[in-house]
């Protein structure tokens, strides 16, 4: 008897669904994905709209209540809106949310409010023009900017931005990501900088949680809000302000225990633990006629596999791990 909910050995439910649509990009940030020479999967070998619905649906009829749509950059995937509306129908599904870099939103977040889209992170690692095109490679802060307020006219809200804090790199913004969200109706989340291979992370680049919100305590008052603990960051409201500010503690201070997150590459791999390099094809059981079933046997080896928590940092750099455009992060 296949179980019907996604419970794992440690008693994790898993409700939380993070849908890689691509491995591909229109930026190349640095801590991502190399500049040159990335292999993208072939497009045969992505998962098919109708596949990822198929799956959308399943994952629902186990429990799963939130679908994130990630990549890669979503937004370049041609049938986006048709997706979100898709997963909308689903009874169940609560929230359909997509992390991008926001380069296409002014062409689109309207529609995908329109669609069904419950929310969407923002990743912004710069507010100026030079250090954007150094993280990024590419110069676009602008339309970056230009794609957030479209978020925001469209109605989300609040709109979260993510920010990868690298020491010698962007670690003296934290302070500036405050002042410029201060009255705007966003949330911001700075994250730790997390080791994949080949993206040139070193321990040296690394700056703790702790430090960030050290510097960040010099100017503003924080205080703790209560957050669901399976949330991947520790939140603080800010005197003053509307802003939630959090702090995505996956190196200092793991947050494996409570995980309830599976994820599925845009090659139709599920992948139970972010850091785990451990793999099971679901494009390929649906390519071979297999039913729903079988899809669900193979869910469940993924989800009993799934280790209690991560590494330690160090250790991360000597797994075959796959680079974070091509998992979905
Ligand atoms: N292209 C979209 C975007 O950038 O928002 C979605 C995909 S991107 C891989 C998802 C998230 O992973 C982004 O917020 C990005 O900052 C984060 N990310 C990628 N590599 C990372 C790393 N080495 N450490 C920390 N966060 C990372
Ligand atoms: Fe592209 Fe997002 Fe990776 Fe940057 S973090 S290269 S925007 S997939």
């Amino acid at each position: 008897m296949i179980s019907p909910v996604l419970i794992d050995r440690f008693g994790r439910k898993h409700t939380y669904l993070r849908l890689s649509l691509t491995d591909r990009c229109n930026l190349r940030c640095t801590y991502c994905m190399p500049e040159f020479g990335m292999k993208f999967t072939r497009p045969d070998h992505l998962l098919t709209t109708p596949e990822i619905l198929r799956l959308g649906k399943l994952f629902v009829g186990l429990g799963v209540n939130k679908i994130r749509l990630t990549g890669g950059e979503p937004t370049l995937h041609k049938d986006l809106p048709e997706i979100v509306a898709g997963l909308s129908e689903l009874d169940g599904l609560k929230n359909i949310t997509m992390t991008t870099n926001a380069l296409k939103l002014q062409d689109m977040a309207q529609d995908l409010k329109m669609a069904g889209l419950t929310g969407i992170t923002v990743s912004l690692d710069s507010l100026k023009p030079e250090k954007f095109n150094q993280i990024a490679r590419r110069n676009r802060l602008d339309q970056a900017l230009t794609g957030i307020d479209a978020a925001i006219n469209a109605g989300f809200n609040p709109v979260k931005i993510n920010v990868v804090i690298m020491a010698n790199i962007n670690e003296d913004e934290l302070l500036d990501f405050l002042q410029w969200g201060y009255y705007k109706p966003v949330d911001i989340r700075f994250i730790e900088y997390m080791p994949f291979p080949d993206t040139g992370w070193s321990e040296a680049g690394f700056l703790p949680y702790a430090e960030m919100r050290r510097r960040i305590e010099t100017e503003y008052t924080l205080s703790k809000v209560d957050s669901d603990p399976s949330a991947v960051g520790k939140s603080f409201s800010v005197e003053g302000s509307q802003i939630l500010v959090s702090f995505v503690t996956s190196m200092s201070e793991s947050f494996c225990g409570d995980c309830n997150r599976l994820r599925i590459t845009a090659d139709g791999n599920i992948k139970a633990c972010l850091f785990d390099d451990t793999e099971k094809t679901l494009r390929d059981v649906m390519r071979d006629g297999g039913t729903n079933d079988d899809l669900k046997t193979v869910i469940q080896q993924a989800l009993q596999s799934k280790p209690y928590e991560h590494e330690p940092m160090d250790d991360l750099l000597k797994k075959d791990n796959r680079r974070m455009v091509a998992i979905g992060g």
